[in-house]
């Protein structure tokens, strides 16, 4: 599966390079680096639960979004090379700690190299595999992971192309990440619970409301509504930025949420008729993000 990296396509960049030889857009080769794997208690309660979700952060990304609170690592590249037998060992080594999943953070640019761990480790990994992505994927490498992971958690961060070619360099992404929501729907299907109230298989998207843009997240919301029945999907509102890394360049989006842009969009959550989660104004704080390893630490 590891061919597909000579002449790369895995996502809407289509840089086409063989990233033995070089890197695309994404900034990385053909080697996995991540820059964290450890428990994590701050994704949704279905997946963090009581004792943490296995999150594995990778570096790079197919995106550059100017308000990246992960920066570090998806602009500036900070990690650590993994063999493909030093992922088994993350995920094996979260599991051991008691992760109730592995949580694969920004993972589309590194798909083959963990789709191939994924399956060396086969049934002896024992707990749900969760895609945790910006939403900037293609249905044709999604299709690689069916059978293989059972949680979607994509971001969709905007349906106004203009601010997607402005804050993440991608003008294409509404139609893309719509695209690759509905492919990940059907790849898994409605959310399923487990009797401890944790996700076994499904979709939740996630939003993040920006300043100034109450208008883009309600019209998001509103086709989200007309193109997926209420029970298909779970909804993550999310209203915590926090104007990190470039955000300052954009006057605009340089200050938190307004108390009355989150209400204005939770009602129109409340409309849309979608069960899902909000996360808190309060938690808008770079406290929250988690410290990034350049070399191998555990
Ligand atoms: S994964 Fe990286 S190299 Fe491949 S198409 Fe996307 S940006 Fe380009």
């Amino acid at each position: 599966m590891t061919d597909i990296l000579k002449h790369c396509t895995l996502c809407p960049r289509e840089c086409g390079v063989n990233r033995y030889e070089s890197r695309g857009f994404c900034g990385e080769g053909a080697a996995v680096r991540i820059a964290r794997a450890e428990l994590h208690m701050w994704e949704e309660p279905c997946i963090s639960g009581t004792r943490g979700a296995g999150t594995v952060f990778f570096s790079g990304c197919d995106l550059r979004c100017c308000f990246c609170q992960n920066y570090e690592i998806s602009h500036l590249g900070k990690g650590f090379e993994l063999t493909a037998d030093g992922l088994c060992e993350a995920f094996l080594r979260l599991r051991d700690m008691g992760a109730h999943n592995i949580d694969l953070v920004n993972p589309t640019h590194f798909l083959p190299q963990i789709i191939e761990a994924l399956d060396r480790l086969d049934e002896s990994l024992g707990i749900p595999v969760v895609y945790n992505s910006g939403g900037y994927d293609k249905p044709e490498s999604l299709e690689l992971t069916r059978g293989r992971i059972s949680i979607f958690l994509p971001d969709l961060k905007y349906l106004d192309s203009t601010a997607a070619a402005v804050y993440s360099g991608a003008a294409d992404y509404p139609e893309r990440a719509f695209a690759a929501i509905h492919k990940m729907f059907e790849l898994v299907g409605r959310p399923v619970f487990g009797e401890d109230g944790l996700m076994k298989s499904g979709v939740i998207v996630r939003h993040l409301i920006l300043p100034n843009h109450r208008k883009d997240s309600i019209a998001l919301l509103k086709r989200l509504s007309e193109e997926f029945d209420k029970g298909d999907i779970l909804i993550s509102l999310m209203s915590q930025y926090t104007p990190v890394y470039k955000a300052s360049e954009h006057p605009e989006i340089s200050r938190k949420l307004s108390t009355f842009e989150y209400k204005t969009v939770m009602q129109a959550l409340e409309q849309s008729g979608f069960d899902g989660y909000v996360q808190q104004a309060s938690s808008a704080s770079e406290e929250f993000i988690p410290a990034f390893y350049g070399e191998k630490y555990y």
